[in-house]
């Protein structure tokens, strides 16, 4: 008969990572699927590098994923734990929920097949990207050096004394630039629409806020993204009904959205948000039965560091405590056949 694990873990970001420790901690036979390449490339945790909001992580440079690589090196150091974890080097492709709730997971080459008890859904979401000329590349520069931010719990202290922005036409956009605004006072708060029509039109506080915080609003799409000699954004060149103009900005937050990885999520029959993001309960514990999620994926929580940490921890104690009463039961059981 195959192996059956007790947890699977897909995903080994911020959530994942402390949801394997936590698992082998409580001595769990657990199986992580720790993604690809390419699904790295399009998580969160890699575009984190200072944390500055969190104790502990001030001086990690990549400081998601180099807590990712001790975790596992830590693991891996301690012989009796190591012999707990099982380590795919890939994503998962499909899970399925077999007719004895237990999981069926398949590798991304769909060759392998695992069965685990319990799925802990680290997967994660990623923010949109605002297009300049039909490409998200012209902005990934500055997101890579932290001109360009996403979170504003994390980043938000950047505005102060920089003239800065959001882009994008949503209300958050709208709500953002206020909110920075009113928290730190940059000298300068703009918003970018880049070509689109602002969704406040008709929202009588939004427009009035805009109007006596002196936020500027620029409406035509940014043509392009303008650095000074040592690689700082300085300003978007901006296409403007007779002319181009250029528009200063240092610091800028795109607020568009976001994209939820819940491909697998879907694929078992869990709830999804119109966001995109999996209703649980506060366990973590989704509308499938054993199928929980933790990190940015699930619903209404704070997308950060310590809350995934916290999810996943709490998701993976569930689990325990599902797998003792199991035990519970049958340890009672079989005493009492032996009376
Ligand atoms: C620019 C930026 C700065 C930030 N700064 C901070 C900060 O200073 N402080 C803070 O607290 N938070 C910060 N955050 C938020 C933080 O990054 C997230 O809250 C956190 O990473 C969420 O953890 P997660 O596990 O849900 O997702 P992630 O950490 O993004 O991990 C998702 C993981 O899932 C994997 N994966 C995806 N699909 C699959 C699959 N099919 N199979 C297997 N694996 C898969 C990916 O490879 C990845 O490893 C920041 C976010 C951004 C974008």
């Amino acid at each position: 008969m195959s192996e059956i694990y007790d947890i699977a873990v897909i995903g080994a970001g911020a959530a994942g990572s402390m949801g394997v420790l936590r698992a082998v901690l409580n001595n769990k036979k657990t199986l992580v699927f720790k993604g690809s390449r390419a699904t790295n490339k399009r998580s969160r945790a890699m575009w984190v590098r200072k944390v500055v909001n969190m104790p502990l992580m001030f001086d990690r440079k990549r400081a998601i994923t180099e807590s990712v690589d001790e975790v596992f090196d830590w693991i891996q150091e301690h012989e009796y734990f190591s012999q707990k974890l099982t380590t795919i080097e890939q994503e998962a492709s499909n899970v399925e929920k077999l007719e004895d709730g237990k999981f069926k997971i398949t590798d991304a080459e769909g060759q392998n097949t695992y069965t685990a008890k319990f799925v802990l859904l680290c997967t994660g979401i990623m923010d949109t990207q605002p297009e300049i000329q039909g490409s998200i590349k012209p902005i990934l520069p500055y997101a890579n050096k932290g001109d360009v931010d996403y979170c504003i719990r994390c980043d938000g202290h950047k505005v102060i004394n920089k003239v800065s922005a959001t882009i994008g036409h949503t209300k958050t956009a709208a709500w953002v630039a206020a909110l920075l605004h009113e928290r730190y006072n940059p000298p300068e708060m703009k918003i970018f629409l880049n070509g689109k029509e602002a969704e406040w039109k008709d929202d009588a506080e939004l427009n009035e806020l805009i109007r006596i915080y002196n936020i500027k609003v620029i409406a035509g799409d940014i043509l392009s993204i303008k650095a000074d000699e040592n690689k700082a954004m300085q300003a978007f060149e901006v296409q403007e009904a007779d002319s181009n103009i250029e528009e200063n900005v240092e610091v800028a937050f795109p607020m568009l959205g976001q994209i939820a990885y819940n491909e697998l999520a879907k694929q078992v029959g869990a709830e999804i948000t119109d966001r995109g993001n999996v209703v649980t309960n506060e366990k973590g514990e989704s509308t499938v039965a054993n199928f929980y999620i933790a990190g940015d994926l699930r619903q209404g929580k704070k997308y950060q560091i310590y809350t995934s940490w916290d999810m996943a921890v709490d998701s993976v104690d569930d689990m325990d405590a599902k797998l003792r009463k199991e035990y519970r039961e049958s340890a009672k059981s079989k005493a009492l056949a032996n009376k």
